[in-house]
Protein backbone atom coordinates (compact mmCIF):
# COMPACT_ATOMS: atom_id res chain seq x y z
CA UNK A 1 0.00 0.00 0.00
CA UNK A 2 1.26 3.19 -1.15
CA UNK A 3 1.06 5.63 2.20
CA UNK A 4 -1.05 8.52 1.59
CA UNK A 5 -0.40 11.99 3.09
CA UNK A 6 -1.33 12.94 6.49
CA UNK A 7 -2.81 16.10 5.46
CA UNK A 8 -5.28 16.04 2.79
CA UNK A 9 -5.76 20.22 1.59
CA UNK A 10 -8.25 21.26 -0.49
CA UNK A 11 -7.17 23.29 -3.73
CA UNK A 12 -8.19 25.75 -6.30
CA UNK A 13 -7.48 23.54 -9.48
CA UNK A 14 -10.63 22.07 -10.16
CA UNK A 15 -13.88 21.12 -8.68
CA UNK A 16 -13.56 17.76 -9.86
CA UNK A 17 -10.08 17.76 -7.84
CA UNK A 18 -12.82 17.43 -4.46
CA UNK A 19 -14.19 13.90 -3.37
CA UNK A 20 -17.46 12.42 -3.39
CA UNK A 21 -20.29 14.31 -1.00
CA UNK A 22 -21.93 12.94 1.92
CA UNK A 23 -25.08 13.00 0.21
CA UNK A 24 -23.89 10.58 -2.83
CA UNK A 25 -21.29 8.61 -0.46
CA UNK A 26 -24.78 7.59 1.27
CA UNK A 27 -26.48 6.92 -1.31
CA UNK A 28 -23.78 4.69 -2.85
CA UNK A 29 -24.12 2.65 0.37
CA UNK A 30 -27.78 2.65 -0.24
CA UNK A 31 -27.61 0.81 -3.57
CA UNK A 32 -24.82 -1.34 -2.52
CA UNK A 33 -27.02 -4.31 -1.60
CA UNK A 34 -27.99 -7.53 -3.10
CA UNK A 35 -27.97 -8.69 -6.45
CA UNK A 36 -30.20 -6.62 -9.13
CA UNK A 37 -30.46 -6.23 -13.16
CA UNK A 38 -27.15 -4.71 -15.02
CA UNK A 39 -27.41 -2.03 -17.72
CA UNK A 40 -29.75 0.02 -15.75
CA UNK A 41 -32.84 -2.46 -15.96
CA UNK A 42 -32.74 -1.92 -12.35
CA UNK A 43 -35.32 0.53 -9.49
CA UNK A 44 -32.61 2.78 -8.30
CA UNK A 45 -31.63 3.57 -12.03
CA UNK A 46 -35.16 4.38 -12.56
CA UNK A 47 -35.70 6.54 -9.49
CA UNK A 48 -32.49 8.63 -10.70
CA UNK A 49 -33.97 9.02 -14.20
CA UNK A 50 -37.57 9.64 -12.82
CA UNK A 51 -35.92 12.68 -10.04
CA UNK A 52 -33.83 14.37 -13.04
CA UNK A 53 -37.58 14.18 -15.05
CA UNK A 54 -38.94 15.90 -11.67
CA UNK A 55 -35.85 18.48 -11.50
CA UNK A 56 -36.78 19.35 -14.96
CA UNK A 57 -40.43 19.13 -14.95
CA UNK A 58 -40.78 17.29 -17.88
CA UNK A 59 -40.50 13.38 -19.52
CA UNK A 60 -37.07 13.65 -20.87
CA UNK A 61 -34.81 10.70 -21.83
CA UNK A 62 -32.34 9.78 -19.46
CA UNK A 63 -29.19 8.12 -20.03
CA UNK A 64 -25.70 7.76 -17.83
CA UNK A 65 -21.84 7.94 -18.41
CA UNK A 66 -19.34 7.91 -16.94
CA UNK A 67 -17.73 11.82 -17.99
CA UNK A 68 -18.85 14.44 -19.87
CA UNK A 69 -16.46 14.38 -22.39
CA UNK A 70 -18.60 10.93 -23.44
CA UNK A 71 -22.37 13.06 -22.84
CA UNK A 72 -21.14 16.24 -24.94
CA UNK A 73 -19.43 13.92 -27.55
CA UNK A 74 -22.34 11.45 -28.14
CA UNK A 75 -24.85 14.15 -27.62
CA UNK A 76 -23.60 16.17 -30.99
CA UNK A 77 -23.46 12.87 -32.75
CA UNK A 78 -27.09 12.64 -32.01
CA UNK A 79 -27.85 15.92 -33.50
CA UNK A 80 -25.40 15.89 -36.22
CA UNK A 81 -24.03 14.46 -39.74
CA UNK A 82 -20.57 13.43 -40.43
CA UNK A 83 -20.63 16.60 -42.62
CA UNK A 84 -21.97 19.05 -40.04
CA UNK A 85 -20.60 21.78 -38.14
CA UNK A 86 -20.82 22.54 -34.29
CA UNK A 87 -20.69 25.95 -33.58
CA UNK A 88 -19.04 26.91 -30.18
CA UNK A 89 -17.68 29.64 -28.43
CA UNK A 90 -13.35 29.49 -29.07
CA UNK A 91 -12.81 28.35 -25.37
CA UNK A 92 -15.70 25.21 -25.18
CA UNK A 93 -14.47 22.27 -22.96
CA UNK A 94 -15.59 20.38 -26.68
CA UNK A 95 -12.87 22.72 -28.43
CA UNK A 96 -10.27 22.05 -25.94
CA UNK A 97 -10.70 19.64 -23.63
CA UNK A 98 -11.98 16.37 -25.35
CA UNK A 99 -9.24 14.87 -27.81
CA UNK A 100 -11.41 15.49 -30.75
CA UNK A 101 -14.03 13.31 -29.40
CA UNK A 102 -17.16 15.39 -30.84
CA UNK A 103 -15.18 14.76 -34.57
CA UNK A 104 -14.36 11.35 -33.80
CA UNK A 105 -18.01 10.38 -32.32
CA UNK A 106 -19.59 12.00 -34.95
CA UNK A 107 -17.55 10.93 -37.84
CA UNK A 108 -16.19 14.09 -38.70
CA UNK A 109 -18.43 16.65 -37.45
CA UNK A 110 -16.39 19.63 -37.08
CA UNK A 111 -15.68 22.73 -34.54
CA UNK A 112 -16.14 25.94 -35.90
CA UNK A 113 -15.36 28.52 -33.19
CA UNK A 114 -16.41 31.90 -32.76
CA UNK A 115 -14.97 34.72 -30.17
CA UNK A 116 -17.00 36.09 -27.61
CA UNK A 117 -16.65 37.99 -24.77
CA UNK A 118 -16.79 36.01 -21.21
CA UNK A 119 -17.12 32.98 -22.46
CA UNK A 120 -20.18 33.99 -23.69
CA UNK A 121 -21.77 33.81 -27.02
CA UNK A 122 -24.29 36.21 -28.91
CA UNK A 123 -26.98 36.28 -31.52
CA UNK A 124 -25.58 38.15 -33.37
CA UNK A 125 -22.58 36.13 -34.00
CA UNK A 126 -24.54 32.81 -34.36
CA UNK A 127 -26.51 34.58 -37.19
CA UNK A 128 -23.00 35.68 -39.31
CA UNK A 129 -21.65 32.06 -38.99
CA UNK A 130 -24.71 30.55 -40.62
CA UNK A 131 -24.68 33.26 -42.85
CA UNK A 132 -21.14 33.61 -43.98
CA UNK A 133 -20.49 29.54 -44.17
CA UNK A 134 -19.22 28.46 -47.58
CA UNK A 135 -22.40 27.11 -48.70
CA UNK A 136 -21.57 23.30 -50.24
CA UNK A 137 -17.79 23.86 -49.25
CA UNK A 138 -17.46 23.81 -46.09
CA UNK A 139 -19.15 21.79 -43.42
CA UNK A 140 -23.05 22.90 -43.08
CA UNK A 141 -23.83 24.33 -39.55
CA UNK A 142 -25.75 21.59 -37.96
CA UNK A 143 -25.82 22.45 -34.22
CA UNK A 144 -25.09 25.17 -31.66
CA UNK A 145 -23.68 24.16 -28.65
CA UNK A 146 -23.32 26.28 -25.29
CA UNK A 147 -21.99 26.02 -21.81
CA UNK A 148 -23.20 26.80 -18.90
CA UNK A 149 -21.76 27.96 -16.45
CA UNK A 150 -19.40 29.28 -19.20
CA UNK A 151 -15.88 28.98 -19.01
CA UNK A 152 -15.02 31.86 -17.76
CA UNK A 153 -17.02 31.18 -15.16
CA UNK A 154 -20.08 33.86 -16.49
CA UNK A 155 -23.92 32.27 -16.80
CA UNK A 156 -26.41 32.81 -19.11
CA UNK A 157 -29.52 34.31 -18.13
CA UNK A 158 -32.70 32.43 -19.62
CA UNK A 159 -33.38 35.27 -22.15
CA UNK A 160 -30.07 34.74 -23.38
CA UNK A 161 -30.57 31.34 -24.48
CA UNK A 162 -33.63 31.77 -25.70
CA UNK A 163 -32.73 33.93 -27.90
CA UNK A 164 -29.85 32.30 -29.23
CA UNK A 165 -31.56 28.62 -29.80
CA UNK A 166 -34.33 30.84 -31.44
CA UNK A 167 -31.85 32.01 -34.21
CA UNK A 168 -29.95 28.35 -34.27
CA UNK A 169 -33.49 27.00 -34.61
CA UNK A 170 -34.38 29.49 -37.10
CA UNK A 171 -31.73 28.68 -39.21
CA UNK A 172 -31.97 24.58 -38.81
CA UNK A 173 -29.49 24.16 -35.74
CA UNK A 174 -30.11 21.96 -33.15
CA UNK A 175 -28.87 23.45 -29.33
CA UNK A 176 -26.77 21.64 -26.98
CA UNK A 177 -26.10 22.81 -23.62
CA UNK A 178 -22.68 21.62 -22.15
CA UNK A 179 -23.86 21.69 -18.10
CA UNK A 180 -21.02 20.05 -16.20
CA UNK A 181 -21.77 22.79 -14.09
CA UNK A 182 -25.55 23.55 -14.83
CA UNK A 183 -26.21 23.14 -11.08
CA UNK A 184 -23.93 26.29 -10.14
CA UNK A 185 -25.86 28.15 -12.91
CA UNK A 186 -29.28 27.42 -11.50
CA UNK A 187 -27.96 28.33 -8.40
CA UNK A 188 -26.38 31.62 -9.32
CA UNK A 189 -29.78 32.62 -11.47
CA UNK A 190 -32.10 31.70 -8.60
CA UNK A 191 -34.58 30.48 -11.96
CA UNK A 192 -36.44 26.93 -12.93
CA UNK A 193 -33.84 24.05 -14.17
CA UNK A 194 -36.63 23.93 -17.04
CA UNK A 195 -35.99 27.91 -17.55
CA UNK A 196 -32.46 27.36 -18.57
CA UNK A 197 -32.88 24.03 -20.86
CA UNK A 198 -36.19 23.07 -22.76
CA UNK A 199 -37.88 26.15 -22.48
CA UNK A 200 -35.49 28.31 -23.91
CA UNK A 201 -35.13 25.93 -26.47
CA UNK A 202 -32.13 23.42 -25.77
CA UNK A 203 -33.01 20.07 -27.12
CA UNK A 204 -30.55 17.88 -25.64
CA UNK A 205 -28.44 18.52 -22.36
CA UNK A 206 -25.24 17.53 -21.12
CA UNK A 207 -25.98 17.34 -17.30
CA UNK A 208 -23.18 16.91 -14.37
CA UNK A 209 -23.13 16.93 -10.71
CA UNK A 210 -19.62 15.32 -10.54
CA UNK A 211 -18.03 18.85 -10.36
CA UNK A 212 -20.91 19.19 -7.21
CA UNK A 213 -20.16 16.16 -5.32
CA UNK A 214 -21.35 13.04 -7.23
CA UNK A 215 -19.05 10.58 -8.69
CA UNK A 216 -19.46 9.80 -12.32
CA UNK A 217 -22.85 11.65 -12.10
CA UNK A 218 -23.36 12.91 -16.04
CA UNK A 219 -26.27 12.25 -17.82
CA UNK A 220 -27.44 12.87 -21.67
CA UNK A 221 -30.78 14.19 -21.22
CA UNK A 222 -33.06 14.52 -24.21
CA UNK A 223 -35.49 17.10 -24.04
CA UNK A 224 -36.61 16.66 -27.92
CA UNK A 225 -37.88 12.53 -27.62
CA UNK A 226 -37.50 12.18 -31.04
CA UNK A 227 -34.05 12.82 -30.71
CA UNK A 228 -33.49 9.81 -28.46
CA UNK A 229 -33.91 6.69 -30.67
CA UNK A 230 -30.44 4.78 -30.87
CA UNK A 231 -29.31 6.82 -28.07
CA UNK A 232 -28.00 3.81 -26.22
CA UNK A 233 -26.88 2.04 -28.98
CA UNK A 234 -24.50 4.99 -29.59
CA UNK A 235 -23.50 4.51 -25.43
CA UNK A 236 -23.04 1.48 -25.63
CA UNK A 237 -20.74 1.28 -28.89
CA UNK A 238 -18.87 4.11 -27.00
CA UNK A 239 -18.10 2.14 -24.17
CA UNK A 240 -19.86 3.96 -21.66
CA UNK A 241 -22.99 1.83 -20.63
CA UNK A 242 -21.91 0.92 -17.19
CA UNK A 243 -22.78 -3.02 -16.36
CA UNK A 244 -23.42 -1.74 -12.56
CA UNK A 245 -25.84 1.42 -13.84
CA UNK A 246 -27.22 1.38 -10.22
CA UNK A 247 -23.73 3.13 -9.45
CA UNK A 248 -23.96 5.67 -11.77
CA UNK A 249 -27.54 6.64 -10.73
CA UNK A 250 -26.43 6.44 -7.10
CA UNK A 251 -25.04 10.03 -7.32
CA UNK A 252 -28.13 11.64 -8.85
CA UNK A 253 -30.46 10.03 -5.87
CA UNK A 254 -28.08 11.29 -3.48
CA UNK A 255 -27.71 14.83 -5.09
CA UNK A 256 -31.47 16.08 -6.34
CA UNK A 257 -33.23 13.17 -4.03
CA UNK A 258 -31.91 15.31 -0.95
CA UNK A 259 -31.72 18.46 -2.22
CA UNK A 260 -28.02 18.87 -1.80
CA UNK A 261 -27.41 19.53 -5.42
CA UNK A 262 -28.68 23.29 -4.91
CA UNK A 263 -27.18 23.67 -1.20
CA UNK A 264 -23.44 22.82 -2.62
CA UNK A 265 -23.70 24.74 -5.76
CA UNK A 266 -24.84 27.90 -4.02
CA UNK A 267 -22.03 27.18 -1.31
CA UNK A 268 -19.27 26.62 -3.85
CA UNK A 269 -20.96 30.23 -5.41
CA UNK A 270 -20.29 32.02 -2.03
CA UNK A 271 -16.73 30.65 -1.50
CA UNK A 272 -16.49 32.08 -5.18
CA UNK A 273 -17.63 35.60 -4.58
CA UNK A 274 -15.89 35.81 -1.05
CA UNK A 275 -12.36 34.90 -2.65
CA UNK A 276 -12.95 37.23 -5.44
CA UNK A 277 -13.85 40.15 -3.24
CA UNK A 278 -10.93 39.03 -0.79
CA UNK A 279 -7.88 39.08 -4.46
CA UNK A 280 -9.40 42.06 -6.14
CA UNK A 281 -8.06 44.89 -3.50
CA UNK A 282 -4.29 43.05 -3.91
CA UNK A 283 -2.13 45.37 -5.60
CA UNK A 284 -1.90 44.29 -9.57
CA UNK A 285 -4.81 42.31 -9.48
CA UNK A 286 -7.72 42.74 -11.91
CA UNK A 287 -10.86 40.57 -12.49
CA UNK A 288 -10.90 39.35 -16.01
CA UNK A 289 -14.38 38.46 -15.83
CA UNK A 290 -17.49 38.40 -13.39
CA UNK A 291 -17.94 35.81 -11.02
CA UNK A 292 -21.14 34.76 -11.32
CA UNK A 293 -20.65 30.59 -10.64
CA UNK A 294 -18.12 29.46 -8.53
CA UNK A 295 -15.11 30.38 -10.43
CA UNK A 296 -12.77 33.28 -9.88
CA UNK A 297 -11.00 34.30 -13.37
CA UNK A 298 -8.31 37.14 -11.98
CA UNK A 299 -5.16 38.66 -13.51
CA UNK A 300 -2.32 38.47 -10.19
CA UNK A 301 1.11 39.57 -10.44
CA UNK A 302 3.78 37.24 -11.79
CA UNK A 303 5.71 37.10 -8.09
CA UNK A 304 2.20 36.33 -6.56
CA UNK A 305 1.39 33.16 -8.72
CA UNK A 306 4.99 32.11 -8.68
CA UNK A 307 4.86 32.71 -4.94
CA UNK A 308 1.64 30.73 -4.00
CA UNK A 309 2.81 27.90 -6.69
CA UNK A 310 5.70 27.88 -4.60
CA UNK A 311 4.33 27.58 -1.36
CA UNK A 312 2.20 24.29 -2.39
CA UNK A 313 -1.69 25.67 -3.68
CA UNK A 314 -2.95 24.27 -6.92
CA UNK A 315 -4.67 26.34 -9.51
CA UNK A 316 -4.25 26.78 -13.17
CA UNK A 317 -2.59 29.96 -15.55
CA UNK A 318 -5.92 29.99 -17.35
CA UNK A 319 -5.44 33.00 -19.83
CA UNK A 320 -2.27 34.67 -20.95
CA UNK A 321 0.98 34.46 -19.03
CA UNK A 322 -1.16 36.04 -15.88
CA UNK A 323 -4.91 35.46 -15.89
CA UNK A 324 -5.50 32.62 -13.29
CA UNK A 325 -8.73 30.28 -12.55
CA UNK A 326 -9.56 29.51 -9.47
CA UNK A 327 -12.13 27.18 -8.74
CA UNK A 328 -14.23 26.49 -5.59
CA UNK A 329 -16.27 23.01 -4.77
CA UNK A 330 -18.90 22.09 -2.40
CA UNK A 331 -16.45 21.67 0.18
CA UNK A 332 -14.01 24.58 -0.16
CA UNK A 333 -14.32 26.49 3.37
CA UNK A 334 -14.21 29.68 4.24
CA UNK A 335 -10.26 29.02 6.15
CA UNK A 336 -9.33 27.66 2.86
CA UNK A 337 -9.98 30.88 1.03
CA UNK A 338 -8.18 33.03 4.27
CA UNK A 339 -4.99 30.84 3.57
CA UNK A 340 -4.54 30.99 -0.04
CA UNK A 341 -5.73 35.26 0.51
CA UNK A 342 -3.58 35.73 3.56
CA UNK A 343 -0.13 34.45 1.18
CA UNK A 344 -1.44 36.23 -1.59
CA UNK A 345 -1.47 39.47 0.56
CA UNK A 346 2.38 38.51 1.91
CA UNK A 347 3.17 38.03 -1.64
CA UNK A 348 2.00 40.66 -2.88
C1 LIG B 1 -15.49 19.31 -16.52
C2 LIG B 1 -16.17 19.69 -17.76
C3 LIG B 1 -16.71 18.72 -18.61
C4 LIG B 1 -16.61 17.23 -18.34
O1 LIG B 1 -15.33 16.72 -18.49
P1 LIG B 1 -14.91 15.20 -18.19
O2 LIG B 1 -13.56 15.32 -17.64
O3 LIG B 1 -14.93 14.49 -19.49
O4 LIG B 1 -15.90 14.62 -17.24
C5 LIG B 1 -17.42 19.16 -19.71
N1 LIG B 1 -17.57 20.46 -19.97
C6 LIG B 1 -17.06 21.42 -19.18
C7 LIG B 1 -17.29 22.86 -19.50
C8 LIG B 1 -16.32 21.07 -18.06
O5 LIG B 1 -15.79 22.02 -17.28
Amino acid sequence: MPTLPVRRPRHFASDNNSGVCPEAWAALQEVNSGHLAGYGDDPWTARACDLIREFFETPCEVFFVFNGTAANALALATLCRPYHAVLCHEHAHIRHDECGAPAFFGGGTSLHTIAGEHGKLRPREIDAAVRDHFPLHSSKPGALSLTQTTECGTVYRPREIQALSAVAHRHGLRVHLDGARFANAVASLGVAPADLSWRAGVDILSLGLTKNGGLHAEAIVVFDRELARDVDYRIKQAGQLASKMRFLAASWIGLLGTGAWLTHARHANTMARKLATALQPLKGARLLHPTQANGVFIDLPPRVIQGLHRRGWHFYVFEGETGCRLMCSWDTTESDIEALVADARTLS
